[in-house]
């Protein structure tokens, strides 16, 4: 008798614990601060430890911060900017790895992304208080050092470049690259189901919160005024990045002029895009070939993609007439 109750309350115990486990994973926390010039959200289910693994996640956002920012004077970015041309510079494996990726993406897209547009983006300051139209002399001098060839990588650890006045800009690719960083953090603690959103730059990581649904992406309405859904795409696991013409821009003169530059004129590029998305694995890709992507028009972009295998991806192109296309139609929901 007493074997088979002991038996039992191991059983009722057991029980118990898994009851408790489920109770408690069945609320999810999230967490939003304005971190790397945007706000930054990050849902993960609760537990015993959803909060210390938040805070680690928003200090590893912070430390990323000090590292990749263009706008800060004292990030290594910024040391790279003000000395790398006078001697190479020893950086940080985050900021050399990213280096080395931007230059290779750059190369790949002919320079439609371009982390060595840093001096033109400067010049028109798009999104800062001191925005303006430069004069056509100040573009075509600044064009003059926008070749990522002036970015030399020396060894395994080292930045040079080659010309004063080139600068790098990571604007482009950063939000994608910490986004992957946070993946991995929350993959290390065991996190099996998140939304990371840095700025409608967007991770789902598994399934929706206790589900085995796949997670909803909604794409905003690209018209400059509306924060309406324009599609909704169903994803597991991957990254969401889109690249408008509507996110940062201001009008002078009755123009609207935007944040993404054309390398090639010095001016926001212009064809009939509003928007791109990229759906990616690596969000780093994703973020970087989303501002690619918009520079180079529908055209190009497609036959990009041809002769690209470094990653899988699916893009979803908005047009200024209201239309989309989309590389794989079976991602959108109707
Ligand atoms: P995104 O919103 O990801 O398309 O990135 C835009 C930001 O990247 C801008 O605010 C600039 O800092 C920088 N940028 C602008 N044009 C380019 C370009 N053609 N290639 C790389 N970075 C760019
Ligand atoms: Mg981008």
């Amino acid at each position: 008798m007493s074997y088979i109750l002991k038996k039992y309350s191991v059983y009722f115990l057991f029980v118990f614990i898994l009851l408790c486990i489920s109770c408690q994973e069945k609320k999810a926390v999230s967490r939003t601060e304005f971190v790397i010039g945007t706000i930054c959200s990050i849902k993960i289910p609760e537990s015993e430890s959803s909060d210390r693994i938040l805070n680690e996640c928003f200090s590893e956002l912070k430390n990323l911060e000090l590292i990749l920012s263009a706008n800060d004077e004292n990030s290594e970015l910024s040391k790279v900017n003000n000395y790398a041309c006078d001697r190479p510079i020893k950086v940080s494996s985050e900021l050399y790895e990213l280096i080395k990726l931007s230059k290779k993406i750059a190369v790949q897209t002919n320079e439609a992304f371009n982390p060595a547009i840093g001096q033109l983006v400067k010049l028109w300051n798009i999104g800062f208080d001191n925005a303006k139209v430069p004069e056509k002399n100040e573009i075509k001098n600044a064009l003059t050092f926008t070749s990522v060839d002036n970015i030399e990588l020396k060894g395994e650890s080292e930045v040079f470049l080659k010309n004063r006045n080139t600068k790098i800009d990571l604007g482009a690719i950063a939000k994608g690259y910490l986004a992957d960083k946070l993946v991995r953090l929350l993959k290390d603690k065991n996190v099996k189901s998140a939304i990371i959103d840095l700025g409608g730059n967007v991770f789902v990581l598994g399934k929706k919160f206790f589900t085995s649904n796949n997670w909803k992406v909604g794409l905003r309405d690209p018209k400059a005024d509306s924060n309406d859904v324009f599609l909704s795409l169903e994803l597991s696991n991957t990254s969401v990045v889109t690249s408008g013409i509507y996110e940062r821009f201001f009008i002078k003169d009755g123009i609207r002029y935007h944040h993404v530059l054309d390398s090639k004129t010095g001016y926001p590029v212009k064809n009939n895009l509003v928007s791109v998305s990229v759906i990616c694995e690596s969000s780093t890709y994703a973020d970087a070939l989303a501002t690619a992507f918009l520079v180079m028009g529908y055209e190009k972009s497609l036959n990009f993609l041809k002769n690209f295998s470094d990653q899988k991806l699916d893009v979803v192109f908005i047009f200024d007439d209201g239309t989309y296309k989309t590389t794989n139609e079976a991602l959108i929901l109707h």
